[in-house]
C-alpha cells in the first residue's frame, strides 16, 4: 500500500530520479501471503541504510527495510503480525542451507 502522496513522491523524484518508479514498481508487485497468520499484507525484506533505500521503505508497505539481515529473517516480512517469513522454509522440502 503506496503511504505517500504523489505530491511527496515528485518531491522525493526531484532528489532521487527514478525513485518513483522503483516505487511503482514494488507496489505492483503480488508478494506471498505471510506463512504465520496468511495476512496478505506483506513486504519484501531489504538491507541497507542508504536515503534512497530508507524512502522508499517509508513509502510503501510493501518494503521493509532492515539495516542487517540475518539467518532468523526471511525473505519476506509481514505486516500483519511482524514477522519474518520464507517461502522455501515453509514449504520444508529442497531446504539444503
Ligand atoms: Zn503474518
Amino acid at each position: 500500500m503506496l503511504k505517500r502522496t504523489e505530491e511527496e513522491l515528485e518531491s522525493f523524484e526531484s532528489d532521487y530520479p527514478g525513485i518513483r518508479e522503483t516505487i511503482r514498481r514494488i507496489e505492483a508487485e503480488s508478494l506471498p501471503a505471510c506463512t504465520h497468520c496468511s495476512s496478505e499484507d506483506t513486504a519484501k525484506v531489504g538491507v541497507g541504510l542508504v536515503q534512497q533505500s530508507m524512502l522508499v521503505s517509508a513509502s510503501t508497505t510493501k518494503f521493509k527495510l532492515v539495516p542487517n539481515k540475518t539467518n532468523s529473517m526471511g525473505d519476506f516480512f509481514c505486516n500483519g503480525c511482524e514477522s519474518f517469513f520464507d517461502l522455501a522454509k515453509a514449504a520444508g522440502s529442497g531446504d539444503e542451507g
